[in-house]
Formats: C-alpha cells, structure tokens, sequence
C-alpha cells in the first residue's frame, strides 16, 4: 500500500516536472533526475523493506517528505490537467489546427500557442509541436519580436531541441551565458537577406581576440564544404523548406491583377560588404506598393550571376530590393542586369565602394536613389519563396521585373564577389503569377 502511495506521489511529480519543463529545462531535469533518483531509493528500500523492517521505515519517511514537497507541485498538475481535459473536448486545437493548415494567416503568437498547446496535448516528441515552435521562431527573427521569440526558443529548449537561447530570454542566472552565444547573431537576422553578420563581424573587428573572430566567421558560402548543398545542416529551412528561392523562371503562368509600383527616394549613400554580397542600406522613406500596401524598402543588394533564370538562361547580375511591411511581411523586387552599356547607378554605387569587410561605408555628400536602378516598365513574374540566404526563411513574395537593365562586362567584373548566387530550387507545385 505504501508502495503504491509512493508511485502516485512519484506520477504527480513527473507531471510536475513536465510543467516546469515547458518554463526552464533545466529545473526539469533537475526535477527529473531527483525523482528518479528517489524512486530508485525507493524501489531499494521496498526490496530491503522484505528483509528489514528498518528499512520500511526509511522508505516511508522519504515518502512523507517527498509528499511535502510534492504538494505545490500536484497543484499544478491538477492545472495542467485540466488544460488538457478542456483542450481535449473542446474545439481550441482543431480550430487551431485548421488555422495551421491554412497557415498563412497564422501570427508567430499563434504560432507559439498552437505550439505550447501542441505540448501540452501531444506531447514534446510530436513533429508538428516542434514544427509549430520552430516556424514561430523564423516568423518572429523577421519582426524583431523579441517576446515571442524568447517564447519560441524557450519552447523548443523545453523539447529538448538544441537551439541558442537569445541572452534576453533567460533567466537572470543562465545570463552570462546566453550573452556569449548571442554573438553568433543567426538569431536576429531581422530578416534582411543578407542579414547583419558583416556588422557584428566589424565590430569584432580591431579587439584583436582570435577566438572572437572566429567566433564570427561565416558559417556558409557558395562552395566546397560550406556550400548550399551544405547549408541545411545549421539551417534546416535550406533543405527542408517546400518554398524555395530562387526559381527557373518558365511556363506555366497564371494571370494576375496584383499591382506594384515603386515608390523610392534620394538619400545618403551607405555601403556594405557583408561578406556574402554588396549591400546599400535605404534611409527610411522609400516604398513599394503591392495592391495599394506600402512595404518599406530596406535595403538591396546583388548577385553575380542572376540567381533566378528565366527558362533555364540567367543573367549576369541581379539586384535584390528587400522590402517589409507593416506586418513583416518580407516582399522582394528583383531586376536583372544584362549585360550592354555602362550603368550609371551601378557607377556611382561601384566608386563607393567600402575597403574593409563588416563596416559600413557613408562617403560625404553623396546621395543615391534606389529608382535609378529600375527599368521604366513594371510587368513581373511573381511567387512565393524564401531568403536565397541561410536561414532561407520562408514567407517572402518575390516580383521579378521582365525588362532587365545594361549593366557594362567591366562593370560586372569589378563586382568585388566572383560568383554568390543559390542554385534554383524545386517548384514543389507553386504558382508563377504574371500581370
Ligand atoms: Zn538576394
């Protein structure tokens, strides 16, 4: 009978630890482990209990104490499982999950409680719990939301999956730790396509600290070992993303009536080569509109060669105008360059260009606008893909201008990268839209 008693107290427990699992792994495996531990002594004592009556005794006072500790703890297992007795009869996690399948309107919150919920009914070891966590985490590295992203990572970690722990989600204890992981800075791309490593990389720069540099060396590239074959081993969505940039642009197009118009303005020049791709960063102001809904033009940047083809030919250059809207939503324009006459823009933008890697470059008084770069018409082939740079998050609406623009041999020559641009993923049965 007290053996039973025990293993009741002992089920409470695991629950109990499975709670605070969902807040703090580590509390949880601290739970765990001590519970297991108990429950050894336990089983030890009863084993002992048949030859000594001592021992019973022993087992029973570790019994009482553990019941007291438990109390607190059986609390909230009686919470938890009311949560799930609801959420089993109730229609919260198929209305959920009928959200889910249409996705697309899902927000990273949702993401996250579709996910919490997830855990609490399926289990930690459910592929979609992990999944409903790991998608909550892309959509809010590209908003900046550091809540739900803290809320994000930490479910994961309490599914036992490795991932880094950005230094503001934790506890105050678990701080100093986070704080040198951080610098990594794959967790804060803020979704630009060739997101901020060169910056973090600049400030390393000049402390003279071999390991920090290393610390911050790239962790992918267009060849050999870390190549794009190579890159979804650190960036699952590289290799399992089902919505893939960029595209071999061809046959069939459906008709749509969406339209785009850019709407960019003049503004101080700033020059970055992030190690991957000449950058310009947008002063705020510039827009493209899609049916009306401003996106605010972040930054762009360029690839040699095109990384999309159009049947099967690319071009020899591209440039990548990376927009956000209000919602996060990420909108790339894309014009070709073709090879022909000297380019003004690119003139201007290829004298100013930055002498060290990682820092920004603002030369004095000269100003740029993006509009130079564009061709007069706007008809598009249009899809959804992704960021053709790890962490090749999805979500991201691509318009690819039909008329390209010269761009002079010498001029594509002196682009300061030989060749960065990610081979063409599979259609996996998306639409090309086209005006
Ligand atoms: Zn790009």
């Amino acid at each position: 009978m007290k053996r039973i008693l025990l293993e009741v107290f002992l089920a409470i427990a695991l629950v109990g630890a499975a709670v605070f699992g969902f807040m703090n792994q580590k509390t949880a495996k601290t739970a765990t482990a001590q519970i297991t531990e108990l429950k050894k002594a336990a089983e030890e004592a009863e084993n002992t209990v048949k030859e000594k009556e001592e021992a019973i005794k022993t087992a029973e006072e570790e019994a009482a104490a553990l019941h007291e500790e438990m109390a607190a703890m059986e609390e909230k297992a009686n919470q938890l499982e009311a949560v799930k007795a609801a959420l089993a009869n109730g229609s919260t996690l198929s209305d959920l999950e009928s959200a889910y399948k249409k996705e697309k309107s899902l927000s990273a919150e949702r993401q996250v409680g579709l996910g919490a919920i997830r855990m609490l009914t399926k289990g930690a070891e459910d592929p979609a719990t992990l999944e409903a966590f790991r998608k909550a985490l892309q959509m809010s590295e590209l908003g900046d939301r550091k809540n739900t992203i803290c809320a994000a990572q930490l479910g994961l970690l309490a599914a036992g999956e490795k991932v880094k722990v950005m230094s503001d989600c934790l506890p105050k204890s678990e701080k100093a730790k986070g704080d040198k992981e951080e610098k990594d800075g794959h967790s804060k791309d803020d979704g630009h396509d060739h997101g901020k490593d060169g910056k973090a990389k600049g400030k390393d720069d000049g402390h003279g600290d071999k390991k920090e540099e290393k610390h911050a060396a790239p962790h992918w590239g267009y060849e050999g070992e870390m190549g794009p074959d190579k890159w979804g081993k650190e960036f699952p969505t590289c290799a399992a993303g089902k919505s893939q940039s960029p595209l071999d642009i061809k046959n069939p197009f459906v008709k749509t009536r969406m339209v785009v118009t850019a709407d960019y303005k003049e503004g101080p020049l700033k020059v970055l080569n992030n190690g991957h791709t000449i950058q310009v960063i947008v002063t705020p102001g510039s827009k493209l509109r899609i049916d009306g809904v401003a996106h605010d033009l972040l930054q762009f940047h360029f690839h040699r060669p095109s990384e999309e083809k159009i049947d099967g030919k690319p071009m020899a250059m591209v440039v990548h105008f990376v927009h956000k809207n209000a919602e996060g939503k990420l909108a790339v324009l894309g014009v070709l360059l073709k090879e022909g006459n000297e380019n003004p823009g690119i003139k201007t933008l290829w004298a100013n260009l930055p002498k060290e890697e990682g820092v920004e470059y603002a030369p004095d008084g000269v100003n740029f606008n993006p509009g130079n770069l564009l061709p007069r018409e706007f008809d598009y082939y249009s899809y959804e893909g992704s960021l053709t740079t790890p962490p090749c998050t999805e979500g991201v609406r691509f318009f690819i201008l039909k008329t390209t623009v010269n761009i002079a041999k010498e001029q594509v020559q002196a682009f300061p990268f030989k060749m960065n641009a990610r081979p063409v993923q599979p259609l996996n049965g998306r639409e090309i839209l086209t005006n």
